[in-house]
Order: structure tokens, then sequence, then C-alpha cells
């Protein structure tokens, strides 16, 4: 409905991926960091999305978004090509290596968000530059609650700016290699301090098949992943992991220790389904059934 309050909105990035693994490769599939966080949050709540696409996007691109039932409202269409990635893993199915970025309409993106999405109580701010996520920042309700990524392209060139996007957010998530690069610390207990130093009320490490951490000024909370026996493709997994996360706080509306909790395992569910296949394949099959029943495998595991 183009006139529903929404719970979350997401910017980030939508791009076209070429994706090599050891023993797989898909070519010109849908990703970028925007479509994985909205495929997952949208199975929680209400989720518009913000980003930029070409001319050339498929259809049947926008149709996979509709039937996740994201508003795309927010999403804008600018003559000229889709932002392209491609990637290959090492062996180890965990670094990898960039081929190719091309920004294409994605170069001159400026995020301007409808009326509507304004006054969402959550905010994903997926990994894009520093300097756009300062803009949605400055056109956003300051009463939301908002969830900050970013990757090691911006820590390495922008760290000032994004310095000050870190000290407007309520959550940090970072992987395990940002948090040390950000902080120059070793041990994540010590980097984690140093980020909350920085501003967040909260800050989320994410140590991929390890599994991840949060901290508070007063409390840490420690999950493991969820044990797959098989990984096809992990692009996606720390989007899929952040956007399964706000969107079951968007749910309920509650940050607290206790929903924090609940909204990791439901961001370590989603995104172990987002692993199994390529692009957002998984997560379109995905039944509420077959949802359910891991949540609560993942439950009984972790006691
Ligand atoms: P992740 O595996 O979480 O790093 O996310 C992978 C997604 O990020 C891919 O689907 C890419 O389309 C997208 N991506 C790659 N490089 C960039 C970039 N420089 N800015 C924004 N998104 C990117």
């Amino acid at each position: 409905m183009a006139d529903s309050p929404l719970k979350l909105i997401v910017v980030g990035s939508i791009g076209i991926d070429t994706v090599a693994t050891p023993s797989n490769r898909a070519e010109n599939i849908l990703g970028g960091s925007a479509s994985y966080a909205c495929a997952a949050a949208s199975r929680f709540a209400s989720t518009g999305m913000v980003g930029v696409v070409g001319d050339d996007f498929p259809s049947q691109y926008e149709h996979a978004y509709q039937k996740f039932g994201i508003d795309l409202e927010g999403l804008q269409k600018k003559p000229g090509q889709t932002f392209r990635w491609s990637g290959v893993y090492h062996d180890n199915m965990d670094e990898r290596d960039t081929l190719s970025t091309e920004l294409n309409v994605f170069a001159d993106f400026s995020p301007d968000l409808p009326a509507r999405y304004r006054e969402a109580p959550f905010l994903f701010l997926a990994n894009i530059h520093p300097a756009l996520q300062v803009r949605v920042l400055d056109q956003m309700n300051p009463s939301s609650f908002v969830l900050l990524d970013t990757m090691d392209l911006w820590i390495n060139t922008e760290a000032p700016l994004l310095a000050q996007v870190i000290s407007r957010v309520n959550l940090l998530a970072v992987n395990e290699s940002e948090a040390k690069q950000l902080t120059g610390q070793r041990f994540l207990p010590v980097a984690a301090k140093q980020l909350l130093a920085m501003g967040p009320k909260y800050v989320l490490i994410k140590k991929g098949e390890h599994g991840s951490m949060l901290f508070s000024n007063d409390h840490t909370c420690l999950l493991p992943a969820y044990p797959l026996a098989d990984v096809i493709d992990p692009t996606g997994a720390g989007d899929a992991f952040a956007g399964g996360m706000i969107g079951s706080l968007a749910a309920t509306g509650q940050v607290d220790v206790a929903s924090l909790r609940e909204a990791m395992m439901a961001g370590s569910v989603v995104a172990s389904f987002a692993v199994e296949a390529f692009s957002l394949e998984r997560l379109q099959s995905l039944t509420q059934a077959e949802l359910d029943e891991r949540i609560g495998l993942y439950r009984a595991m972790i006691g």
C-alpha cells in the first residue's frame, strides 16, 4: 500500500553481480547491500528500499523485490547502467578478491527519501559512501533508531567522515577485521569499547561462521552462527544478518537487551539461508515454516 506506514527504511547499493566460488559461478545476478538487507528484513517488518538502478535493470529483479513485499517508492531509476560488481572467493570461502567495480548510475546517487519514509522508526544505513549516509541522516526523523554498516574502503579513504556518521547512529555493525582496522586494536572487547566511545550505544561485531558479539557499555552478548554443512555463496551474508536483525527489532519496536538478542538470532538464521544459494534465491524460496523451524533448532542449540 503506497500510504501505509513503514517500520524500516534500508538505504544501500543495488548491484548486478558476477560471483565465482571455488566450485560455482553465477553471472549478472541480483546483489547489492540493499537487496540482501531488504530481502531479509521484509520477512519481519514492512520495509522501504532507497537505492538506484539504471534503465538496464531487469524487470524480473524488480518483480523479485515486489514479491518480498518491499516498498519501492524510494527506488530511483536513472538513465544508464546499473552498478556492477564481480568478485572471486578463495578456497576458504571467507576471503574474496574484488575483480571489478563499475559504479555507473551509483556514481551520482543522491539518496532522497520520500516524505513517508522519513518518519519510519528504524533505519538501516547499509554500505554506501559515508557522505551519502550523512545525507540520509539529515533527512530522517532524528528519533529513528539507526543501524550503520560500512566497509574497509571507507575506513581507509573516508575515516573522518565515517567517524561523524558513527557518532550519529545507535548501533554500529562491523566485521572483525573492520573493528580492528577502525580502532587499531587487536582484541575485540578493547576495539568495541573504543567504538562505543565514538557514539553508538551498541556495537555488533560479526565474525562470519564464528558468530557475532554485541557490546554496550554494560552488557555483552555472544551468539554462534547457525552451523551449515555447505555454503554456496557467502555474498551478502553480513547484509542479510543486519537486515534480519533490524527487521526483527522493527517488528516489535523494542530495543533492549532481550530484543537485541532475539534480533541477533533472527539475523543469524536468515543469513544462514541467504548463503545456501546465489543472489536472493534461497530467501525467495524460504517459507515461513522453514524459517520458524530453523529458528527453533537454533534456539535449542544455544540453550
Ligand atoms: P557483502 O558480501 O556483505 O560485502 O555484500 C556484497 C554486496 O555488496 C554485493 O552484492 C555487491 O553488489 C555490493 N558491493 C560491492 N562493492 C560495493 C561498494 N563499493 N559499495 C556498495 N556496495 C558494494
